[in-house]
């Protein structure tokens, strides 16, 4: 059997986890449900048994270690999740360190955008490259930044919150303080925000319902996705005009409305980056979807230290 090693993605609802070879390839793969109302140490020992359950799957192979992508900020010298709304039991637990007793193998704990950005580095859409931006468009907005091959942490494992950086001076409030960030002008729930406001389809209209009147020629409904497209364009102008990065990836449950927001994208970009307009950038979809935070978590003990 090959070196492998062991992917998890811990969401608010789901519980993944992979056995994935140096070259990239799924060995085994087990799912299930977070349930949290069974209190954090059942949630552990879910885990525990998942990743033990792989690895007796796996048999003979030499296991480098097993990285898990948790919905929340990581406190990586501390091995601590906080800020997580979807965890909240899990706050400053150490849980890095406990996981690492009960197996005995490193491991590894990464932000969900940051290691679904890594996992398309490794095998998605941006293997071709050193370093490349990943956007995730879901209810809110996740942000991923890889810089020579590494996840970019800041100097406590904070870095890449692009979902809250500000487009719009005074915009809409978020839950994090600030107002106009990217996610509240940006992200799917944004869009069903805003046909409530400008009353467009139903009271229980989807972003995939104000969607489908933008295609069939609403007008709301397009400017809706103008202001989605606009806002983006904002924030990947001034991403370009940082770091001059050779790719742009986005991904998430807002990619199918590509056609509608990414034009007015597009113009915003070429009107606000002067790097874009100077140098080779590609602005794409990214490819692996859902599993890029499962590949992402398992390629973490390939590098080794964080
Ligand atoms: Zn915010």
């Amino acid at each position: 059997m090959p070196e492998y090693s062991i992917g998890v993605d811990l969401g608010g609802t789901n519980l993944r986890a992979a056995a994935v070879s140096r070259d990239g390839k799924i060995m085994e793969k087990v799912s299930g449900s977070t349930d949290l109302d069974q209190g954090r140490d059942a949630v552990i020992a879910d885990m525990v048994d998942s990743i033990n359950q792989i690895k007796s799957a796996c048999g003979e192979g030499t296991l480098a270690g097993v990285g898990i992508g948790v919905p929340g900020f990581i406190l990586l010298e501390k091995g601590v999740i906080v800020g997580s709304n979807n965890l909240p039991e899990f706050e400053g637990f150490p849980v890095r360190d406990e996981i690492e007793k009960r197996l005995k193998t490193p491991i590894f704990l990464e932000n969900d955008a940051n290691a679904a950005a890594l996992g398309e580095k490794w095998i998605g859409a941006g293997r071709d490259v050193n370093d490349l931006v990943l956007l995730t468009l879901g209810t809110g907005i996740g942000g991923g930044i890889i810089s020579e091959g590494r996840v970019l942490h800041g100097y406590v494992g904070m870095a890449g919150e692009i979902g809250h950086i500000t487009v719009i001076p005074n915009g809409n409030p978020c839950g994090c303080g600030n107002d106009g960030c990217l996610e509240k002008h940006a992200s799917a729930t944004a869009v069903t925000a805003m046909a409530h406001l400008m009353s467009v389809g139903d009271d229980d209209i989807t972003s995939e319902g104000v969607y489908k009147l933008a295609v069939e020629g609403d007008e709301k409904a397009q400017t809706i996705f103008r202001t989605v497209g606009v806002s983006l364009g904002i924030a990947l102008a001034t991403l370009m005009n940082i770091f001059n990065f050779p790719l742009y990836l986005l991904s998430g449950g807002m990619l199918p409305a590509w056609d509608q927001f990414a034009p007015p994208m597009m113009e915003e970009i070429e009107k606000r980056s002067f790097t874009f307009r100077h140098a080779k950038t590609r602005v794409e979809k990214a490819t692996l979807g859902n599993e890029a935070g499962l590949f992402g978590a398992a390629y973490l003990p390939f590098q080794g230290k964080q």
